[in-house]
């Protein structure tokens, strides 16, 4: 029987941090811009369960966290940092596994043939003591036979837990929980299916109300069979063997081009990683929004030839995000809720042409 494994890496920028400072174990630690050394409004990347004590949270103004929780200490973001640590995972998780594929700079999922829940939970239980005790990094793991419902399980078993979830009990799990845990459902969903008194998955069991159907389309059903315990699992089709992408979904939506295409980067990264080591080729880049008004849009760019490593994905993707900001965007003030990076058109990598392809992504490979 095929079991997801979602490993989802807890608190993650902070625990980067710790790694190179012990001596912060256990304390308030915030990653973001520090708001007692000048005027910011930014907002937390990441915090400590030690400052998620006080009520600090990701995306919350670094302001209010200040007010919140003032014996914190603050560090900055050191992203090139967090992607050679995810590096590292990725190089561990495949140095035992075989099927890795990067779901975000820190998420993974794994694939394994296992006989019973009992068998999938001691295996996840594995992974997270040798993350634990050769990377230093705490992880929670959600265990699925579907990828969309592994990911809403790592989230239950935050920090540092493991949930397993058999197809027999899917309904059952996820019947007491908000929409809210269902990727893809941001506030303005929520509230869509609040004011149709729907709060909870297992309200959606006996079907959506026709208001419902009427606003989120094709989506209310997806959820309606997610709730009845036979998810679609859109998730889990994307990563065919004819595409593969990774994407994010952010804690605070995106509202300027900049701060889009500076997101590229890592998913790019990440996706090159895992075609490298798939040992495949692709000649379709894609790239797809989902704005907080929930459409999802996509632009797409086939090139003249097969490429390996990130290259040509650095030089079409931020193309493609400017082209579809500018279709999309302008004038109508939406936020982006979803970035996803993909490629298409993919083949395994041919003999000698190892010596044609662009320099491999990660230092790992
Ligand atoms: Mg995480």
């Amino acid at each position: 029987m095929r079991w997801i494994l979602w490993i989802d890496l807890d608190a993650y920028y902070v625990s980067c941090e710790l790694r190179d400072k012990p001596e912060l174990r256990g304390r308030p630690v915030i990653v973001g811009p520090d708001p007692t050394r000048g005027p910011t409004r930014g907002v937390v990347l990441s915090a400590s369960y030690e400052a998620r004590k006080f009520g600090v949270r990701s995306a919350l103004p670094v302001v209010r966290a200040a007010r919140m929780c003032p014996e914190a200490t603050w560090l900055p973001a050191d992203f090139p940092k967090y992607e050679r640590v995810a590096g590292e995972v990725r190089q561990l998780l495949r140095a035992q596994y075989p099927r890795v594929v990067p779901r975000s700079i820190d998420e993974a999922t794994i694939d394994l043939d296992l006989p019973d829940p009992e068998a999938a939970e001691s295996e996840a239980r594995a992974i997270q003591r040798e993350l634990r005790e050769r990377l230093d990094l705490p992880a929670s793991i959600g265990v699925s036979p579907s990828a969309i419902v592994a990911k809403i399980a790592s989230d239950r078993a935050k920090p540092a837990g493991v949930v397993v979830v058999a197809s027999e009990h899917i309904a059952e799990f996820l019947a007491p929980l908000p929409v809210r845990v269902v990727p893809g459902v941001g506030p303005k969903t929520e509230a869509t299916l609040r004011a149709s008194g729907v709060e909870t998955l297992g309200q959606l069991v006996k079907g959506a109300p026709p208001a419902i159907e009427r606003s989120l389309g094709g989506f209310a059903s997806e959820l309606v069979a997610l709730a009845r315990g036979h998810p679609h699992d859109p998730i889990e089709e994307e990563p065919g063997p004819r595409s593969r992408s990774v994407d994010r979904t952010f804690v605070e939506d995106l509202s300027e081009l900049a701060q889009a295409d500076a997101e590229l980067s890592p998913l790019i990264e990440a996706l090159a990683d895992g075609l490298a080591h798939e040992g495949l080729s692709y000649q379709t880049v894609r790239i797809s929004v989902r704005w907080d008004d929930f459409q999802r849009v996509q632009r797409g760019h086939t090139l003249p030839a097969a490429h390996f490593g990130p290259g040509a994905m650095r030089a079409v993707a931020p193309r493609l995000l400017s082209q579809l900001w500018d279709e999309e965007h302008q004038g109508r003030r939406r936020r982006v809720r979803l970035l996803s990076v993909g490629v298409e058109r993919l083949r395994p990598r041919a003999k000698g042409q190892r010596l044609l392809e662009e320099s491999p992504s990660a230092p790992e490979d």
